[in-house]
C-alpha cells in the first residue's frame, strides 16, 4: 500500500526534521540461524488471567490497579535477569494529570438541552474548576482537514476564535474511496479524533465536538461514552500548553447531531456528502451554551521498563512494547464494574514476558543477542499513547539507538491463522523480517481487513514511528487453520462481541491460545535475527515517515 502524502510537508506532527536517523544498511545481510525456542502456554495464561483479574481492578493508570501491575510486572522481569532501565529501577515516571468533567452537564446546542451520555460527552484539558461557555457559536467544518497538500482546507476563511467547531469522525476517504485524495478507505492520521481536536486547537477555536457515526468511526457510541466519561488522563502540560488547547472537546451522538443541524435548517446528511468531496464549512447560525465543574489532579505513573543487554552492539536497542494499562472500573454500572481488559491488553503484556523470557533463557545458554532487547509495558495508552508518547518524549535509549519497534496489543485469541496480519501493511523495512519469519510457519502477511479504522494510529508503536523508529504491530489473521478452528473462531466471536473496551472483555479459560504463541514466535525470530546483524531498516518511499528514517 502506498502512502499518498508526506507527512512533514504538513505541520501535524512533531520532529520531522528527519535528521536524527541517517543509517546505511548493508546491502547483503545474511540471516542469523535462530533457535527454535517453545512458548510456555501455560505460564502466558496465568499472567493474562491475574493481570486481567478483579483484583487488578480493570488496570487504570494511578490506582492500585496500576501498583499491583508494576508489582506483578517487575518481579517477573527480575526473576527473568533483566535490569531496570530507568536508574537502575524498573519504573520510569511517567507525570500525568488526570481530568475529571463533572456528571452534571449543561449542554445546550441550538436551544436544545442535551443529556449527558445519552446525548453527548464533553471535557476540558484545561487546569480550572470551572468551564462556562454561553453562545457561542456552532460552526460545522465537515471533516475539520487542514491538508496542504490535497489542496484541502475545511477551515477556509474561518476565524474560529470563540466558536465551536462540529467536525465528522474519519476522513473524506471512507465516504468517498474513489476520490483521488486521501488514501481511500484506509484511514489517514486526518481521521483520528486526536488530529480534529489538534487542528481545531491550531485554528483558535474555543471547542471541538465529534459527530459519533458508528460505521466511520469503527466503533458504536458505547466506546465513547465508556471512554469519555469519568477521569480523563494525559500527559502534564503547561499552562501556555493548555492555552493552546480547545477549552471543551468531546462527541455527540448521529441524532443529536441531526436534530441539532434540522434546527438549523440544514440536512446533515447532504452536508456529510458534500464533506466527503470538497472541503467545507457552514456557520450553523445557531449557538451552545455549556456548564460543568471541572478538577484537575497529579499524580505520576509508570512505564516498566527492562533491559537484556547485547554482547556487541549493546547501544543498540530492539524495542518491544504493550500497554498494561486499560480503563479501571466505573461505579455507575450496574452490575459488573470491572473493565478487566484481558484480550485489551493483558495478551500483549503477557506476550512481552514471555517473549523476554525466552530471550533471557537463550542469553544464560551463551545465545545472547549483539544488540540489546528493551521491553516497555506503557502505561496510557487507553487515554491517548500516553506511556509511550512520554517515552518517545523522552527516551531512556537514544531514539537514533533505537532500530526497531515490535508492539504487542490484543493478540490473537481465536486459534491458528493460515495467514498473518501486518497492520498498516507496506510502510517499513521490518516488515520483511516479519515475512521470513511468517513464512517459517507456511504462512503470508497480508495488510489488515479494516484499514479504514486507523489501525497503525491507534497503538503504541505509533508514537515512534512519529519519530522514524521502524515499529510494527502485527499478528493474527483472516484465515483460520482448518474447520474446527474456523467453529471455534465464529463461536468465540459471538461471545466477544461488544466486549471492546467493555466489561465483558474478562479472562476465558476456553480460549484457544495457540494463534497468539505462533504470533509470539514471528516477533521472537524476527527480533532474534535483527539483533544478531548490522542492519538499519528504514520506512519504503510512499510512507508518512519515509524521511524520518529511509529504506534503500
Ligand atoms: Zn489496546
Amino acid at each position: 500500500m502506498k502512502r499518498l502524502f508526506p507527512f512533514c510537508a504538513i505541520a501535524l506532527l512533531s520532529a520531522c526534521n528527519g535528521d536524527d536517523a541517517k543509517h546505511t544498511a548493508t546491502d547483503d545481510i545474511i540471516p542469523a540461524k535462530v533457535t527454535a525456542v517453545t512458548f510456555d502456554e501455560q505460564r502466558f495464561r496465568t499472567d493474562i488471567e491475574t493481570l486481567s483479574s478483579d483484583k487488578f481492578e480493570g488496570r487504570a493508570p494511578t490506582t492500585q490497579g496500576e501498583k499491583l501491575t508494576l508489582e506483578y510486572l517487575s518481579a517477573a522481569f527480575t526473576k527473568m535477569g533483566l535490569k531496570g532501565a530507568y536508574k537502575g529501577s524498573f519504573l520510569q515516571p511517567v507525570p500525568m494529570v488526570s481530568y475529571t468533567a463533572s456528571e452534571q452537564q449543561q449542554v445546550t446546542l441550538a436551544g436544545m438541552d442535551l443529556q449527558y451520555r445519552q446525548d453527548i460527552v464533553l471535557g476540558s484539558r484545561h487546569d480550572s474548576n470551572q468551564v462556562s461557555i454561553k453562545d457561542a457559536p456552532l460552526v460545522f467544518v465537515g471533516y475539520g482537514i487542514n491538508a496542504p497538500e490535497y489542496g484541502w482546507n475545511d477551515y477556509q476563511d474561518l476565524n474560529m476564535k470563540g466558536k465551536i467547531a462540529i467536525i465528522l469522525v474519519n476522513d473524506p476517504g471512507f465516504a468517498h474511496p474513489e476520490g483521488a485524495k486521501f488514501n481511500g478507505k484506509a484511514m489517514t492520521y486526518y481521521g483520528r479524533w486526536s488530529y480534529k481536536f489538534e487542528e481545531a486547537s491550531r485554528q483558535g477555536a474555543l471547542g471541538a465536538i465529534i459527530i459519533h457515526d458508528t460505521e466511520p468511526a469503527s466503533y458504536p457510541w458505547s466506546v465513547v461514552e465508556n471512554s469519555w466519561t469519568g477521569a480523563q488522563q494525559d500527559l502534564v502540560q503547561s499552562k501556555a500548553e493548555q492555552d493552546q488547547r480547545v477549552q471543551v472537546e468531546g462527541w455527540l451522538t448521529l441524532d443529536s447531531a441531526t436534530a441539532l443541524f434540522d434546527k438549523a435548517g440544514l440536512s446533515l446528511t447532504s452536508l456529510m456528502d458534500r464533506a466527503a468531496t470538497n472541503s467545507l464549512n457552514v456557520d450553523l447560525a445557531q449557538t451552545a451554551r455549556i456548564e460543568f465543574a471541572n478538577k484537575a489532579e497529579y499524580a505520576d505513573s509508570y512505564n516498566v521498563v527492562a533491559t537484556l543487554a547485547g554482547s556487541k552492539q549493546a547501544d543498540e536497542q530492539i524495542l518491544f512494547t504493550a500497554h498494561w494499562d486499560h480503563i479501571g472500573t466505573d461505579d455507575t454500572k450496574d452490575g459488573d464494574q470491572i473493565y478487566n481488559g484481558a484480550l485489551d491488553n493483558a495478551t500483549g503484556t503477557a506476550g512481552i514476558l514471555e517473549i523476554a523470557r525466552q530471550f533471557a533463557q537463550q542469553a544464560k545458554q551463551g545465545h545472547g543477542l549483539a544488540r540489546s532487547l528493551t521491553f516497555i509495558a506503557t502505561t496510557g495508552e487507553e487515554q491517548g499513547l500516553l506511556g509511550s508518547r512520554y517515552y518517545a518524549a523522552n527516551p531512556i535509549y537514544p531514539i537514533d539507538k533505537t532500530v526497531a519497534v515490535f508492539n504487542l496489543d490484543s493478540t490473537n485469541i481465536y486459534g491458528k491463522t493460515k495467514d498473518y496480519t501486518i497492520v498498516g501493511k507496506g510502510q517499513s523495512e521490518l516488515e520483511n523480517y516479519l515475512d521470513r519469519a511468517v513464512a517459517k510457519q507456511n504462512r503470508t502477511s497480508q495488510g489488515e481487513l479494516n484499514p479504514a479504522s486507523g489501525g497503525f494510529f491507534r497503538s503504541d508503536h505509533f508514537s515512534f514511528a512519529k519519530l522514524g523508529v521502524p515499529a510494527v504491530f502485527a499478528g493474527g489473521g483472516n484465515e483460520p487453520l482448518d474447520e474446527a478452528t474456523a467453529q471455534y473462531k465464529t463461536a468465540m466471536l459471538v461471545k466477544m462481541k461488544g466486549c471492546y473496551h467493555n466489561v465483558c472483555d474478562h479472562y476465558r479459560p476456553e480460549w484457544d491460545l495457540s494463534g497468539s504463541l505462533q504470533d509470539l514466535g514471528v516477533y521472537y525470530q524476527a527480533a532474534a535475527e535483527l539483533g544478531n546483524n548490522q542492519d538499519w531498516p528504514g520506512y519504503f518511499a510512499g510512507s508518512e515517515f519515509n524521511q524520518l528514517r529511509p529504506a534503500d
